[in-house]
């Protein structure tokens, strides 16, 4: 029942129940007052007539009095008025007019007691008060002392005044004044149900206004808009709700947008309240975020591979997949893991490309289609097969075997977060692959164990595309040898090597392990310092620059020789953006040096460079 419907039932009864105790309670009063009212008339009459009597007697005119009482019976609410005498007036003057006698049980009762008595007798058509008055002999010094003229005793019963009174105009007055009194309180009544209604009824419409807009809210809805035709402090509340409304639909809004930045895959949540979203999704980056910060710390790619096979098992529980990592260039298949047999054909293994999940890039669900993939027998399972690239040179695919299509739906569903996790981990894998070519001897110069050229040329675009995603500077210094040939041609090839390994040495002990030295050409190095400041980067020229200068050579016995060198500098990626410009810069720089009377260093500034040569 709506709330309204039970506010004005409440009402209506109230009202009535207060109408039905004022109609009993002015009923029973108007009865009480009814007798109270004809029981003193009563008296009132008994003292006329005994007054009356008394006169009658005195004057000795007691044979009249009939006329008397007549004149006060004719009032027409008296039904019957008559004299009753005491057995002692009836032995002294005689039985009286009309048999003043008694005659039933009340006239004995109010004679033998000298008490008043009253009796009502109520019927459907009439109510009639009876009452019986004594008259008891009185004792004073004027006429109407009674025993001046009766033979009895101070208040002994004389006799009694027995009258009759119709009260049923009273009972029907008393009805009308009920009547009357119903018919106000119901036309109150009506008229406070419309006032009611009429002043209710738009609170109530506001209320359930509210209550729509709170329970949409509650299951994350906040488009609700309030509305009420009430004005006052009920417009304020609906003013402020609806700015409150709009302030969390805008946030939640933005929460969203802003978290799903941060999975660009989105996340599996059943709900569309934006609360129990934003909570999934912080939940999915808070793990994610723990897992990144574990694989950092993880020396090799097998390392981040494992976390990866134990979040598909463990996180989820998926009991049968095939982990594989694919070299893009020459479309190798490697088997990271695997927990049975694969489902694909042994020739997926060479040519990576005979795999529909590689080669169309695009997730792979059996129950999508009949026979969708063609190089593998699943043997009567689904299975959903998903690649991700990791860049230009691998990639990985994750292969999972379901046993139903129930199975396959709960894998789909945990996809775009499995992806999430392989996005977390994508720039640790390829940092961790780049570590691994690093390590591999033909981009080393044998002679320094410094890197080659050949590194530089491989790996230095992915180095720098890590640098830009990671916003990395780095200081490039170009260094040369002054007069190198000289010390060849005096001493010897040999010699000329030991300066070369010598440099290298002191090149090695002054950078940090993640900048890089590089033997460019004969004795021209380059150096890359990653996040150094111009100060810093200043102070390690400097240092190479004069340890090498301090440095002595023995060139023959008792003979040795110290030399000098120049240095070039150039910053990525203030001076050039790529990191080849940089080089060509630094060499410009060098070139300054040397032709500035070498030994020194020479920072790059524009001016130096004027080719407008392209990189
Ligand atoms: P500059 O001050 O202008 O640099 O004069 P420079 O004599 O050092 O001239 P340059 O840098 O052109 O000389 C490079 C010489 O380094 C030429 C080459 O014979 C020598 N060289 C190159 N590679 C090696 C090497 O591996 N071992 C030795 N001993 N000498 C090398
Ligand atoms: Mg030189
Ligand atoms: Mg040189």
């Amino acid at each position: 029942m709506k709330t309204k419907s039970r506010l004005l039932i409440i009402v209506t009864f109230m009202l009535l129940g207060l109408t039905a105790a004022t109609i009993i309670n002015i009923s029973l009063n108007f009865r009480d007052y009814s007798i109270k009212s004809a029981v003193e008339k009563a008296q009132m009459a008994s003292n006329i007539v005994k007054d009356g009597l008394t006169s009658h007697m005195v004057h000795g005119i007691m044979d009249k009095r009939q006329y008397f009482l007549n004149q006060i019976s004719s009032n027409p609410d008296v039904e019957f008025l008559r004299l009753i005498r005491a057995d002692s007036v009836v032995k002294q003057y005689g039985p009286g007019l009309n048999e003043e006698t008694l005659r039933d049980a009340i006239d004995k009762e109010v004679m033998r007691t000298g008490e008043m008595v009253k009796s009502i007798k109520e019927t459907s058509k009439a109510i009639k008060l009876r009452v019986t008055i004594p008259y008891k002999a009185t004792v004073d010094n004027s006429e109407s002392n009674c025993l001046n003229c009766h033979n009895v005793q101070k208040d002994e019963v004389l006799g009694a005044i027995s009258m009759e009174f119709d009260i049923s105009h009273m009972r029907n007055s008393g009805m009308m004044t009920i009547l009357k009194i119903l018919g106000i309180n119901l036309l109150f009544i009506v008229i406070a149900l419309i006032l009611i209604n009429y002043y209710v009824a738009p609170y109530m419409k506001l209320f359930s206004n509210l209550q729509t807009g709170v329970k949409m809210a509650s299951l994350g809805d906040f488009t609700h808009k309030f509305s009420s035709k009430v004005g006052g402090d009920a417009k304020k509340v609906i003013d402020q709700m609806n700015s409150l409304f709009g302030k969390m639909q805008e946030t939640f809004g933005d929460i969203k947008e802003n978290l799903s930045t941060f999975v660009p895959q989105g996340c599996a949540t059943s709900s569309n309240d934006p609360l129990y979203e934003a909570n999934t999704i912080i939940n999915e980056l808070s793990d994610i975020y723990k897992f990144k910060k574990t694989i950092e710390l993880d020396e090799s790619k097998d390392m981040v591979y494992f976390r990866i096979i134990d979040i598909l098992k463990l996180k989820y529980e998926i009991e049968d997949f095939t982990f594989y990592q694919i070299n893009n260039v020459t479309q190798k298949r490697l088997l990271i893991h695997s927990c049975s047999d694969s489902i694909c054909f042994d020739n997926v293994d060479h040519n990576a490309g005979e795999c529909r999940a590689y080669r169309t890039k695009s997730d792979v669900i059996s129950t999508e289609f009949v026979n969708l993939c063609q190089n593998c027998d699943p043997k009567g399972l689904e299975y959903v097969c998903i690649p991700f690239n990791i860049n230009a040179d691998s990639s990985l695919l994750i292969s999972i075997k379901a046993k139903t299509p129930d199975e396959v739906n709960k894998i789909t569903s945990s996809m775009a977060s499995i992806k999430n996790y392989l996005e977390a981990a994508k720039p640790v894998i390829e940092s961790r692959i780049l570590m691994d070519k690093l390590r591999d001897t033909s981009l080393r110069d044998g002679m320094t164990g410094l890197y080659n050229r050949r590194f530089l040329e491989e790996l230095i675009d992915k180095i720098m595309s890590q640098a830009t995603r990671n916003d990395d500077t780095y200081h490039v210094m170009m260094l040369d040898v002054d007069f190198f040939k000289m010390v060849n041609d005096t001493y010897g090839h040999d010699i000329g090597d030991k300066v070369i390994v010598e440099l290298a040495a002191i090149l090695k002990n002054s950078i940090r392990s993640s900048d890089l030295a590089i033997r460019y050409g004969g004795e021209e190095f380059v150096i890359m310092l990653q996040n150094a400041t111009k100060e810093s980067a200043m102070k390690i020229a400097k240092k190479i620059h004069s340890q090498f200068g301090n440095t002595i050579f023995d060139v023959a016995p008792n003979e040795s020789i110290q030399k000098t060198m120049s240095i070039g500098i150039a910053k990525f990626p203030t001076d050039g953006d790529t990191i080849w410009k940089c080089i060509k810069y630094a060499d410009t720089a060098l070139y300054e040096a040397k032709n500035t009377g070498r030994n020194k260093i020479v920072e790059f500034k524009p001016e130096m460079y004027q080719s407008g040569e392209d990189f």
